[in-house]
This record gives structure tokens, C-alpha cells and sequence, in this order.
């Protein structure tokens, strides 16, 4: 398993690149969006060789803002345009997969009308998935797309999609934390996660791990008895890094103490294909 952060999209990528190496953090959870760290302005290039140097892989993340169900043809069109560049982009620097955030604003549309248009988008960034070999999971999102009903009209219909778990999105309007049932269903499809802290209800506070309401102990449990080993982003939004830093800590002390309970914790991952 291998702890990540992301870079603020106000900052220089490279600057943050060294910090998170100083900080010993073991990926870099690389987000392109405007104002600094837009596709158009990066060299991949010297960001690749600064990964290279520091032994850091990334992953790709992209705009939550992107219209990609917009019932505005020309900008559904121009947001599956810019996440094409992201997907490029992300090739140039080695990423296997980039996230693409569910899109719901169509406004006196019904819920039907959107997710046709997500998949739409979907389906047509996998074509140029296929050539530039980088993979795509979407991020479960509060409200609309964090239960496996809500997320299943996606990926049931698109199976080639990973799922990308934000945990702290699955403690937010929802009567109990929805990562147990989504591993259930996805587990063997989930390709990367985000954790962060809240206290549910509709705020997404993005603290530092143990300081909200999600039982990590637990979900890090769970998270291991599914079989996963992979990249775990630390988003926990704060000036301050010593909360990163105490985060990383957290994360990394759950993980190795809960290696022994992981056949005790009831999300088989053999019994949950979907
Ligand atoms: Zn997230």
C-alpha cells in the first residue's frame, strides 16, 4: 500500500512534488486543473523526470467541475475534450489511471438524462483510454453517486470503469458509511482511494484522520479483508501539514495493526464480485 497526496492546483506541481517527498509520501495523487497545474501550462516531461527522481508513480486526477453529462451538447463535448488531454497527459507521466468525476447538473432534466450522458462520456474517453493505455474510474460523489444502486447504473453498464473510493465522500448524507457495501459490490474493481476525516451530515471538511466521525479502524480493516494493496490519497485539506503528516501516521499504524484481523472482517473479496 502506498501513501499519496495531492497537489493544490494553486502551486507549482514541482514544488509540491519535493515537499511530498520531504514528508516521505509515497506517490503523488497529480490533479490538473486550472489555475497552475492546467494540462496546457505543465511540462510532463520535468514532471516526469522529478517523479522518477524522487521513486514517486502517480496517479491521475482530474476537475470535479468538468460538464461531462451537460444536456449543452457543445459543452459535454468540450469537457470529454479536456479530460482526452488530462488522459494523454497522464501517459506522458506514467499514471495507469485517472478519475473522472460523476456529472449531475442538468437542471430539469431527470436523473435517467445524466447518467446517459456520463456514460456517453465515459464510453468515448475509453476509446483514447485504450490507445494512450491509461485506465478510468470514477470517484463516488455525495448525494448522487455514493451507494452501490447509485454508482451500479454506471458501472454495471460500463464494466471496463474502475471504482476510485473517497471515504470521506462516503460518510456524507447517508444513514451509514457506504464503503463496507461498495467494496461488497465493486471491491475487485476499486483501483484507488482517498481518505480524508468529517462529521457526516453535508460538509466536506477534508480533516485530518480520527478527528471526524469515520470509524478508520474499521474501514481500513475492511479495506485489507478485500485484498487491496494500493494507492491511498490523504486529502485532508489543511494549511498546516503537520496534519498531513499525523494523517500518514494514522493511516500507516491502522494498516500494519490491522493485518492480522484483515480474514476477520467480513468483505470476502472472493464472495464480492457483482
Ligand atoms: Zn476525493
Amino acid at each position: 500500500m502506498l501513501i499519496g497526496a495531492m497537489n493544490h492546483p494553486e502551486r507549482d506541481v514541482l514544488d509540491e512534488i519535493r515537499w511530498m517527498a520531504e514528508m516521505k509520501l509515497e506517490f503523488l495523487d497529480l490533479t490538473l486543473e486550472p489555475p497552475c497545474a492546467a494540462p496546457w501550462r505543465l511540462d510532463f516531461a520535468q514532471i516526469r523526470d522529478e517523479l522518477q527522481r524522487n521513486n514517486m508513480p502517480a496517479v491521475g486526477h482530474t476537475a470535479y467541475y468538468l460538464p461531462i453529462a451537460s444536456p449543452f451538447e457543445s459543452l459535454r463535448k468540450a469537457a470529454v475534450e479536456e479530460l482526452t488531454n488530462c488522459l494523454r497527459a497522464f501517459a506522458k507521466v506514467g499514471a495507469k489511471w485517472m478519475n473522472v468525476h460523476p456529472d449531475r447538473y442538468a437542471p430539469m432534466h431527470p436523473r435517467s438524462f445524466y447518467i446517459k450522458r456520463d456514460i456517453q462520456s465515459l464510453r468515448e474517453l475509453l476509446d483514447v483510454a485504450h490507445e494512450v493505455g491509461v485506465g478510468i474510474m470514477i470517484e463516488n460523489l455525495p448525494h448522487d453517486f455514493n451507494t452501490v444502486e447509485q454508482l451500479g447504473e454506471i458501472l454495471d453498464e460500463v464494466p471496463e470503469i474502475g471504482l476510485h473510493l473517497d471515504y470521506g465522500h462516503a460518510n456524507l448524507e447517508v444513514e451509514e458509511h457506504t464503503a463496507p457495501s461498495l467494496l461488497h459490490a465493486f471491491g475487485p474493481r476499486l483501483k484507488h482511494v482517498h481518505m480524508h476525516d468529517n462529521k457526516g451530515g453535508r460538509k466536506d471538511l477534508h480533516m485530518p484522520l480520527g478527528t471526524g466521525t469515520i470509524d478508520y479502524r474499521y474501514q481500513v480493516e475492511c479495506l485489507k479483508g478485500c485484498g487491496y494493496d494500493g494507492t491511498i490519497t490523504l486529502e485532508v485539506f489543511a494549511d498546516d501539514r503537520h496534519y498531513l503528516s499525523y494523517s500518514r501516521d494514522v493511516l500507516r499504524n491502522l494498516w500494519e495493526e490491522s493485518s492480522a484481523k484483515t480474514a476477520e472482517a467480513g468483505c470476502d473479496r472472493t464472495a464480492a464480485y457483482r
